[in-house]
């Protein structure tokens, strides 16, 4: 039976229209010359609402095991909670296997871990835990038969990469077709900051904001931007950037030509570093931390003018009781990372859109239509043009609510926006042409999310949309 979603604002990464919605075998198709009825369609009203693409969400940990525990949201409380909150597609980022395993090895245990349990479409970035022949041939593999076109690599923590296994890297990964994530944070800095803490006994909360400022990771962002260039000018993604400086020198290479991208995260535009004072801190430990409150606005510049392409959310949760456990007092010892895969679209939309810091273009451009180009979905994802699949996110802007985890369907036992008011509530999502969520209910399926199988990464595309991002100017 065919679907139409009626009435309904349609936005889309370049306008709005009024138009009906018609969905037929999962995907968007062209609207009949006979017009849907009752009889022969499941009518949807969605006057007054937005009809959305669904929000894709390109860096999550589900299930990930960071070495000193596992984070309680599996494929399947983790997609169900992204599905409650209007995501549809999630990229996971996948953590490190046994030390020297190849890039296989933590494919398949993904593979087996999401089989069965996604509720929503799903796939996994590749990550590079040690470089050697092998491993830059296997890369290729990834691209062409396993449908992973984008890969990571880290500047600190155990698997960190050296200068000359980065370049190598970005070399490969740019001749095979692959987009090169970074998680950039120099790692010696943080090592002398951090034992120079310790040394003088200050290992709470905020002491770990003060081991790896902004410096650590804005340094980390010009250094593997100039490898970058250096490396036949890789295209390269920036995970989870967290401040202006960072952004600023990725601004400076874009103007010169590079192909560089930027992501941050609802954490990095709406908590800043005096949570870290709070009684209940632990619930804030993330890396990069929580930054000076100044840094916020800087963000929300860069998502204004175009430096910024993505919004993402680095779910990965360890309860708060967990934390508290694990931490006796010492920064070191607690799990690094926060939920917040539901709250993602809302509160975009409600403190940017709402709050006029960014148009409703705009809003889909970074939680939908650029995450699809840059990651190699579209157009099977990311706008609601013919033959898309119908994934969609339906918003009432004249409701509003308050964020209480009580409310969400993630496995942690606290959210880190608890207590916001939010204005714009998702009340549908569809996933595939299927109803996953009806006002904050979840009604999606196990095992119903597909695996999604990842075109190379496309200079063209994405060049053309940084010409029109250049003559459009600002989108306020
Ligand atoms: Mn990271
Ligand atoms: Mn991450």
């Amino acid at each position: 039976m065919k679907r139409l979603i009626k009435n309904g604002t349609i936005v889309e990464a370049d306008g709005l229209r009024k138009a009906d919605l018609v969905i037929e075998h999962g995907r968007i198709c062209a609207p009949d010359p006979e017009p849907e009825t009752e009889d022969n369609a499941e009518i949807i009203d969605a006057s007054g609402c937005y009809v959305l693409p669904g929000g894709i969400d390109v860096h999550t940990h589900f299930n990930i095991d960071v070495g000193i525990a596992r984070s309680c949201d599996d494929f399947f409380s983790g997609t169900r909670a992204a599905a409650c909150g209007g995501t549809t597609t999630i990229v996971d980022h996948m953590g490190f296997g046994p030390a020297g395993c190849n890039l296989h090895h933590q494919l398949m245990t993904y593979h087996q871990a999401a089989a069965g349990k996604a509720v929503i479409d799903y796939s996994f970035h590749g990550v590079i835990q040690h470089v050697d022949d092998a491993i830059l041939e296997e890369m290729a593999s990834l691209v062409s038969d396993e449908g992973v076109s984008s890969f990571k690599f880290y500047l600190t923590y155990n698997h960190k990469l050296n200068d000359t296994d980065v370049l190598r890297t970005l070399a490969r990964l740019g001749e095979i077709g692959a987009l090169a994530t970074v998680h950039p944070e120099n790692d010696a800095a943080i090592s002398f900051l951090r034992e120079g803490l310790v040394a003088a006994g200050h290992t709470g909360p905020m002491d770990h904001a003060r081991s790896r400022p902004l410096e650590c990771e804005a340094g980390a962002v010009a250094s593997v931007i100039s490898l970058a260039r250096l490396a036949n000018d890789a295209p390269l993604y920036i995970v989870h950037l967290s401040n202006g400086l960072g952004l600023d020198y990725a601004r400076l290479a874009r103007r010169a030509g590079q192909s560089v991208w930027v992501e941050t995260c609802t954490q990095y535009l709406l908590l800043d570093d005096r949570n870290y004072l709070r009684e209940d801190a632990l619930k804030f430990i993330l890396s990069p931390p929580l930054r000076p409150h100044a840094e916020l606005e800087k963000l929300w510049a860069g998502l204004a003018d175009g430096s910024i392409d993505t919004v993402a959310t680095d779910h990965c949760s360890f309860p708060y009781s967990q934390r508290q456990q694990m931490a006796r007092g010492d920064f070191r010892c607690c799990p690094n990372g926060l939920p917040g895969v539901e709250n993602r679209m809302q509160l975009l939309f409600s403190e940017g859109v709402m709050k006029k810091r960014i148009s409703l273009p705009r809003f889909v451009e970074l939680t939908s239509t650029l995450p699809a180009k840059l990651f190699g979905l579209w157009p099977q994802k990311g706008h609601l043009g013919t033959g898309a699949d119908a994934d969609i996110v339906i918003f009432d802007p004249r409701l509003s609510n308050t964020i209480r985890h009580a409310d969400l369907h993630d496995n942690a036992d606290y959210c880190p926006y608890e207590g916001m008011e939010c204005q714009g509530v998702p009340v549908m999502t569809l996933s595939r042409g299927k109803i996953v969520a009806r006002a904050g209910q979840f009604t999606g399926q196990a095992g119903a999310g597909r695996f999604l199988r990842r075109k190379p990464f496309d200079r063209a595309l994405l060049a053309r949309h940084r010409r029109i991002q250049s003559t459009q100017g600002d989108y306020s």
